[in-house]
């Protein structure tokens, strides 16, 4: 039976993602009724339009069955989001922006915006099923003392930490998920004795798995070879100056810089995708442009760019302005353009608003703008436009507490009495995240929020409240006025726990 207009005419018919049950009441309105089970896209002919038509109004559409009437405007669903806009241009930038698992709209002349991306697996991936990204912290122990470490990580194992065994169970619970994308992360993986034999044992289960080890003696040459041999999908490194003095600095250990460039080199050597992560704060946006010109000399696959969140070590002085951030947003969008490598951010989720906007500001100047297409050689993929932290994205702290995000210290549970799909499906704190309609202040008003959202982490660590509006973000929603909220004094941030 034909569940919208039109429908008896459609040629053939696509199964309906399932995050389509939960469309926003103007796209249930558009559809005309409940969310239905198949989508079919009207390809034999293209439908009459009313003439004169201004555009999507439930009451101008004639009723399932009376013949087809199809709006100007239909919803477009861009993984877990949907989207109105009226702009056809937006429309093709928005599906060019991000690799999507599916472009669908209704529209006949859009119905060639089906997107691939290199990695299949994220294609079908619901926020509310399963995360895109899953972090470990393998263990606390760390030879360095960051000055921004979420972790605040300390010499010493933790006696608590997941034990060997108890690894492995938690890499067939990633695999039984179906995790496109799984991070082993510290203080520094390879203070673990075990970690090899936890690399190789996820490689047999099917789970690819990245690695952040810190740049101290103990990354060496035959480590980064051994690391590739058992089955290594990617390295990650950390470059937070554009030189050995600030770099160091930073890292809390002279040589560090010198050690991240040579990771880098033997990586490429052994033929190991590298990524490269850059936290940014107010030590150093003077080295902005620097920092970008030495990534872009490296082999790399990826520059990964942090913006502080105050949790940890990291200090609320260190945290950069709304304005600063705009300012990294400028040179990394510029960079994206023409690097080799792919660039992504982390804990900066308003960049997706930014890009956005640079793209309808260029196409109102004539620019044609780039699409950066997906340039990642490792097949691990970009993530899903919407992820945030609890919304596609879980870490597991090295004593088995799940949290939304390494940056958000609210607890969800533990997989040491609950299984890990269990709590990222289940528990309320999740389901909070992955709701937009739960945001408060200028995010909650925002037409960007189901793409953007703001840092949950970043709020919560300002705030109080994971909910509240992101702190750094200089855009202001059309019609809101209320005032920012207040900031907490820097003596009640939050710390992770278990630090
Ligand atoms: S106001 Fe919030 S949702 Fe809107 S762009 Fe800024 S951070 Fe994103």
């Amino acid at each position: 039976m034909p569940q919208y207009p039109g429908a008896e005419r459609a040629e053939r018919s696509l199964p309906i993602p399932q995050q389509a049950s939960s469309l926003s009441q103007p796209s249930r309105l558009a559809l005309r009724g409940p969310a239905p089970n198949s989508i079919h896209l009207a390809t034999a002919r293209r439908p009459r339009r009313r003439r004169h038509s201004k555009g999507l109004s439930a009451s101008r559409m004639r009723r399932p069955g009376s013949g087809p009437r199809f709006p100007r405007q239909w919803p477009v669903i861009l993984g877990n989001t949907t989207l109105q806009t009226r702009d056809t241009q937006q429309r093709a930038d928005l599906a060019s922006h991000v690799p999507v698992e599916r472009l669908w709209s209704l529209r006949p002349r859009v119905k060639s915006l089906l997107i691939k991306t290199m990695n299949p697996q994220i294609h079908a991936i619901d926020f509310n099923q399963r995360p895109f990204l899953a972090i470990w912290e393998v263990t606390q122990a760390c030879d360095l003392a960051c000055v921004h470490c979420r972790a605040a990580a300390q010499p010493l194992r933790h006696p608590l930490e997941l034990t060997t065994d108890e690894g492995k169970n938690l890499i067939d619970q990633i695999a039984s998920l179906d995790v496109p994308v799984f991070v082993l992360t510290g203080g520094d993986p390879i203070k673990r004795p075990d970690l090899f034999e936890l690399i190789e044992h996820a490689r047999n289960v099917g789970v690819r798995v990245s690695l952040t080890p810190s740049a101290t003696p103990l990354l060496t040459r035959q480590i980064v070879f051994r690391l590739k041999q058992a089955g290594l999908a990617r390295l990650a490194v950390s470059l937070d100056g554009a030189c050995a003095r600030t770099h160091d600095a930073f890292r809390g250990m002279s040589g560090s810089f010198q050690r991240t460039l040579n990771a880098v080199s033997w990586a490429n050597e052994a033929g190991l995708p590298v990524q490269i992560n850059t936290t940014f704060s107010r030590r150093n946006l003077s080295e902005l442009d620097e920092i970008a010109a030495r990534v872009e000399n490296l082999r790399i696959t990826l520059w990964s760019v942090f913006f502080l969140v105050p949790t940890g070590r990291g200090k609320l002085d260190d945290l950069l302005s709304a304005d600063q951030f705009e300012q990294v947003f400028a040179r990394i969008y510029q960079l994206s353009k023409t690097a080799s490598f792919d660039i992504k951010t982390t804990e900066a989720q308003h960049y997706r608003r930014y890009i956005l906007q640079q793209r309808v500001a260029e196409r109102k100047a004539g620019i044609t703008a780039d699409s950066a297409p997906e340039k990642m050689a490792d097949s691990l993929g970009r993530a899903p436009r919407g992820l945030n932290d609890g919304k596609g994205f879980l870490f597991i702290s090295h004593t088995g507490e799940v949290y939304p995000s390494g940056f958000l210290p609210l607890t969800a549970g533990n997989i040491r009495h609950k299984p890990l799909a269990s709590i990222y499906r289940h528990s309320p704190l999740f389901h909070s995240l992955r709701d937009p309609a739960q945001l408060t202040g200028k995010c909650g008003h925002c037409e960007f929020k189901e793409i953007c959202g703001g840092s949950r982490a970043r709020a919560y660590a300002l705030t109080g409240d994971p909910m509240a509006e992101e702190p750094c973000c200089s855009y202001i929603p059309k019609g809101y006025v209320a005032p920012p909220p207040a900031i907490r004094a820097a003596d009640t941030l939050h710390v992770l726990q278990g630090a």
